[in-house]
């Protein structure tokens, strides 16, 4: 397929979802476009810096990027997953919501010590998600230097936060 798709154009935004006021950014327009799948995946595999390890995806439509780069990468795929979904032992964080909180987790002997990884999701807003796997990754020994997302919404500054955590981050779209 076409490898120049316009990513923004395959980008569709669903107003007052999941709830009044928010404008929703849905990428799976995106997905449904071969072009768009082929130019997203060649570029963040084009912005990876150095040799990496394993891809960590977060749950659920990180899942899709992680798996897709760890092809061109030859990497493996990492799954950050909503607790109480992984079968073996596991290692957890939470991180706050607008209302509450919530909680992610990893098998906790899926990375050696010492093991680059690369952290993927679809989006990044606050960054409350990403800074969270991050946390995880690192307590578990992964050295993460870089985050990638489709999108990014700048001015809920999670792309910010995140690089004052010393991570590089790169997105696809503003
Ligand atoms: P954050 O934790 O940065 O505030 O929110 C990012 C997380 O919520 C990501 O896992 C992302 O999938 C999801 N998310 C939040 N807002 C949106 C949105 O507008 N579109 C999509 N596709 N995902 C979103």
């Amino acid at each position: 397929p076409e490898r120049n798709a316009d990513l923004r154009a395959l980008i569709r935004t669903i107003p007052d979802f999941p709830k009044p006021g928010i404008a929703f950014r849905d990428i799976t327009t995106l997905l449904l476009s071969p072009a768009g799948v082929a130019t997203c995946i060649e570029r963040m595999a084009a912005a990876v810096d150095g040799p990496v390890d394993l891809v960590a995806g977060i749950e659920a439509r990180g899942f899709l990027f992680a798996a897709a780069l760890a092809v061109p990468l030859r990497a493996g795929v990492l799954l950050i997953r909503k607790d109480g979904k992984l079968p073996g032992a596991t290692i957890a964080e939470d991180y706050a919501l607008e209302y509450g909180q919530d909680r992610i987790a990893i098998h906790a002997d899926a990375l050696v010590p010492g093991a680059r990884v690369l952290l993927v999701d679809d989006l990044i807003a606050t960054g409350g998600t990403a800074r969270a796997a991050l946390r995880l990754l690192r307590k578990a020994g992964g050295v993460v230097t870089q985050a990638q997302f489709v999108v990014d919404l700048p001015d809920l500054g999670g792309a910010d936060r995140l690089r004052d955590d010393g991570i590089t981050v790169h997105a696809l779209v503003d």
